[in-house]
């Protein structure tokens, strides 16, 4: 989810919207505008505006329930679909889970039932006409929410429904399973709705792309967790790489970059260290800034982690994820840098999982003198 602007922080989470969400704000205001002229264009953006804001509103159910199981989100994405807030982990305990799932729902549902009391209509998906006044708004405004209620609780993955579904399901089988059935029955869903798009409404087409994809990323990253079940950090961390000093320019980064096929850099002092990484993205953006006199001391992500190579390639994982970080460090028992895990080095091992080298011929090609001497 690249596509999206940041909006601002509230609460430690940042609020993100989709390009897609936009262009649907635009079109939304391009077909009221050829209807009614620009008050009809005025309403209809300020109706999606509102919209947005019943979702964030839906979201922080979501944030504030996880944090209370002490699990942080980094951000919230807003698409045209609806909302995603991003945990930092996801609970694997059930009852977790289920509570931060149905939490949105829950504040859904209350601004939908204060909607529909405070208009004095009667629940329905029925948009109601707003023919230009506020209480019309405030009716069609509940029905959405209605609407947004309902179509969060489909048991589909990437739905709410779809995570209570994967909660339910494990109190009864493990985690990676309870969230194979529950990706495939979104991916089912998505196929289903795609040719239900195909026949009625195209709008369908695409929400069925985006629970396909939902369902798809979400099968991903429980198979990652999989794939790094009983292997060890010292099976996927490169221990060839450059480091990059303190005090090293832009340009010395620069030619660092284009020298080795390199991503991330650890910075390190003259004991050798580690102090943060300097990543191909934050190098690029300086670099197109044109501000030479940078040093890479202001250019690194500090406070990365470190972890030894024998402990379980999971803890990297779940450092990586947490802290959305670039790398995570590995240090022998000496405090060295003697690798480095990022989330290519993991790729790699996914697509190459078949075929795991074993342990001693992987540990001969790991000797960390020769990592150091190469930096
Ligand atoms: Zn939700």
């Amino acid at each position: 989810m690249t596509w999206s602007i940041p909006l601002g922080r509230v609460y430690g989470t940042e609020v993100r919207v989709h390009v897609t969400f936009l262009l649907l704000l635009l079109w939304i205001a391009v077909i009221d505008a050829g209807q009614g002229g620009l008050p009809a264009a005025g309403r209809g953006v300020l109706f999606v505006l509102l919209v947005f804001v019943c979702i964030v509103l839906h979201e922080f159910g979501h944030v504030l329930a996880a944090r209370r199981f002490g699990v942080t989100t980094p951000d919230i994405t807003l698409l045209p679909i609806g909302g995603v807030a991003r945990l930092s982990r996801i609970p694997e305990q059930p009852g977790q889970e289920l509570v931060i799932a149905l939490a949105g729902p829950a504040v859904t549902l209350v601004i939908a039932m204060v909607l529909f009391a405070a208009t004095g209509t009667r629940p329905s998906l029925q948009a109601v006409d707003t023919a230009g006044s506020l209480g019309g708004m405030a009716a069609r405004l509940a029905s959405v929410n209605l609407f947004l209620l309902l179509f969060n609780l489909i048991p589909a993955f990437p739905m709410d429904g779809g995570r209570a579904l994967r909660a339910l399901l494990g109190y009864r089988m493990g985690f990676v399973r309870a969230t194979q059935i529950a990706a495939s029955v979104g991916q089912g869903f998505a196929f289903l709705l795609g040719f239900l798009g195909l026949i009625a409404n195209p709008i369908l087409l695409f929400i069925a792309l985006f629970v396909y994809l939902g369902a798809a990323a979400e099968a991903h990253t429980v198979q990652l967790r999989q794939v790094a079940q009983g292997m060890i950090v010292g099976d996927s961390m490169m221990t060839r790489f450059e480091t990059l000093p303190l005090d090293a320019s832009l340009d010395d980064a620069v030619r660092a970059l284009i020298r080795t096929a390199q991503r991330v850099f650890p910075v390190v002092d003259g004991t050798g260290r580690l102090h943060g990484v300097l990543t191909q993205a934050a190098l690029v953006q300086r670099a197109q800034a044109g501000d030479a006199s940078a040093v890479v001391a202001d250019l690194m992500t500090p406070g990365i982690p470190a972890i030894h190579p024998y402990q379980p390639l999971g803890d990297a994982l779940r450092l990586l994820q947490d802290g959305s970080l670039p790398a995570v460090a590995v240090t022998d028992a000496t405090d060295q840098l003697v690798g480095l895990v990022t989330s290519e080095t993991i790729g790699e091992v996914m697509l190459t999982h078949g075929v795991r080298p074993s342990r001693a011929a992987a540990g001969a090609g790991r000797q960390p003198g020769r990592a150091r001497d190469a930096a």
